[in-house]
């Protein structure tokens, strides 16, 4: 049967999972106008290059880090919180690089990691209300009492205070803007030398107290400045000559893409036309606009495509490149972008084969992921991938798995054989953090995570892909080198070099939503990933 014609807004003809229900629709509609006539936030040609690197991941030439938040909160867009961020992804990639000499592809979970689906759509929290007479103090007596609100959904849609859980439309205006600062300072910080492979010691990683990881760290750097083998692959990494050499680093952006009235309104075009020259069908259930094959003039010469190999003409000579220059007209697909962030996935509880999620996600050229877990059956990851991936573009899928470490045993092999009996060439992704969420024991009302099965659920998932003849090509997971005024790192994992425990975790425990590594935690993984790698 032929694929349904696909566009920007046919995935509002199909059933939704998580969905946001805004009371004023035509709030919402003039939100979504706006958003379409904004500019893109990242470009194709930057898509595109990072799908071409993950391509290197599928298969074994480069690994993948992929890291953040659970949540971002508008709150932290700003400059400390976002220099801590960014500095903990590159320590990492740097130590992941330096042991593996492997190229580290970086994508963070930042910019616009804002939705969250949850497990429940309302919760019940106390409110104080005022009841009683007025004492003699002149204040007057309350009672508490039980009240069931909506759950907070993220930063884009409602507020995190219990008086701001209805959704409001203007806060994907908010989305959009604290996600394009945030880009801004990114691009920035780069730009000005902050990755510069030459200084990474000055990477916030002064306020570290533990002297295990500084002397670990000291002699990841000796080795760096005395490694010629090093230099080159890092070189690789980066992009060598054209930009530099050792001066700046590539670094993606990523988040769930949950929203898809805002996931739509930033689908772009690489014909040119926006999501503007659609039909303005903000409202469910409106005509789709008609995705369209355009015929482009274009000059083409076989010598000229970056990737492909110089042909020789029949004659066997190779061509002349200027005899070999031609005006053709030819038919291009048009191809559509996600230009919110190079790389989105879709999350475990959104992945329904007829739901509106995978509906917007198959036609969408940006590489995606899709959450992977206990609850997948292994034919249906099969028929996910022919969905997202008719054209078999190697790289273009990450499978995220979130097993637990107890469960990866039971599950993985049973998805690689699936895998492998395709011809889907896919990044094999471990996150290691949404299987392994436990309630504290010393506060029940707060989620952790210990670090030893962080590392367990990684190191199984290596060693079944080593067993499959498959590869590990990277991880996701949940961390932030955020430190408070102190300069203390957050406390919301258990474990780790630092040895955090449960009593500990109330210290400085600052997510609303999943618990993070910290900045040592997350040094501790790298060095862990950069010891398996290399062996
Ligand atoms: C997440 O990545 O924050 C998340 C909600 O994950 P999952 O969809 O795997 O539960
Ligand atoms: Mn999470």
């Amino acid at each position: 049967m032929a694929a349904q014609e696909w566009s920007p807004s046919s995935w509002r003809e199909k059933p939704i999972a998580q969905d946001v229900i805004y009371e004023d629709k035509a709030h919402l509609d003039k939100v979504l106008t706006k958003l379409r006539r904004l500019p893109p936030l990242v470009s194709p040609v930057e898509i595109d290059r990072l799908r071409s690197q993950l391509a290197d991941v599928a298969t074994g030439k480069a690994f993948l880090l992929q890291g953040g938040d659970c949540a971002e909160l508008f709150d932290d867009c700003s400059s400390d919180p976002i220099e801590h961020k960014l500095s903990l992804i590159l320590l990492m990639s740097l130590i992941i690089l330096h042991g593996s000499r492997l190229p580290v592809v970086r994508i963070a979970r930042i910019a616009g990691q804002y939705a969250k689906p949850r497990s429940k759509p309302t919760e019940m929290v106390d409110f104080e209300i005022p009841n009683g007479p007025v004492g003699e103090d002149g204040v007057q007596k309350t009672k508490i009492e039980k009240r069931e609100i909506l759950s907070f959904r993220g930063d884009n849609v409602n507020g995190y205070d219990k008086e701001e859980r209805n959704p409001d439309p203007e806060r994907l205006l908010g989305a959009y803007f604290h996600s394009t600062a945030t880009l801004n300072y990114i691009r920035t910080l780069l730009l000005s030398g902050f990755a510069d492979l030459h200084k990474p010691l000055d990477w916030s990683f002064s306020h570290v107290r533990s002297p295990e990881i500084h002397k670990a760290f000291s002699a990841v750097i000796e080795s760096l400045q005395d490694s010629l083998d090093f230099m080159k692959v890092a070189t690789g990494a980066v992009g060598g000559g054209e930009r530099g050499g050792m001066e700046t680093v590539d670094l993606f952006t990523s988040h769930e893409a949950l929203l898809l009235e805002y996931e739509e309104a930033l689908t772009r075009s690489d014909q040119g036309s926006t999501s503007r020259s659609f039909s303005p069908s903000t409202s469910r259930g409106s005509t789709p606009a008609v995705s369209r094959s355009v015929s482009q003039v274009r000059i083409s010469s076989e010598s000229t495509y970056p990737h492909s190999p110089v042909r020789p003409s029949k004659s066997g000579s190779l061509h002349n490149s200027f005899s070999d220059i031609r005006l053709e007209t030819k038919k291009t697909k048009e191809k559509w972008y996600n230009t919110s962030a190079h790389f989105i996935w879709i999350g475990d509880r959104t992945r329904q084969l007829d739901g509106a999620h995978v509906e917007y996600f198959r036609g969408i050229a940006n590489p995606i992921g899709i959450k992977t877990g206990p609850s997948m059956k292994p034919e249906e990851i099969v028929r996910l991938l022919d969905i997202v991936n008719p054209d078999r573009i190697p790289g273009k899928v990450t499978l995220i798995g979130r097993y637990g470490a107890d469960k990866v045993d039971q599950f993985l092999p049973a998805h690689i054989d699936a895998v492998k009996a395709t011809d889907h060439v896919v990044v094999w992704q471990c996150d290691a953090m949404h299987g392994n969420t436990k309630s504290s024991q010393t506060d029940p009302s707060l989620k952790t995570r210990h670090f030893v099965d962080v590392i367990t659920e990684i190191t199984k998932s290596m060693a079944i892909h080593r067993e499959k003849g498959t590869i590990l090509g990277g991880v996701h997971l949940e961390l932030t080198g955020e430190v408070n005024e102190e300069g203390y790192s957050v406390t919301e994992c258990i474990g780790g070099s630092m040895e955090l425990e449960d009593k500990d975790l109330s210290f400085n425990y600052r997510t609303h939503c999943d618990p993070r590594l910290n900045f040592e935690q997350g040094l501790d993984v790298a060095f862990l990933l950069a010891d398996h790698l290399r062996s």
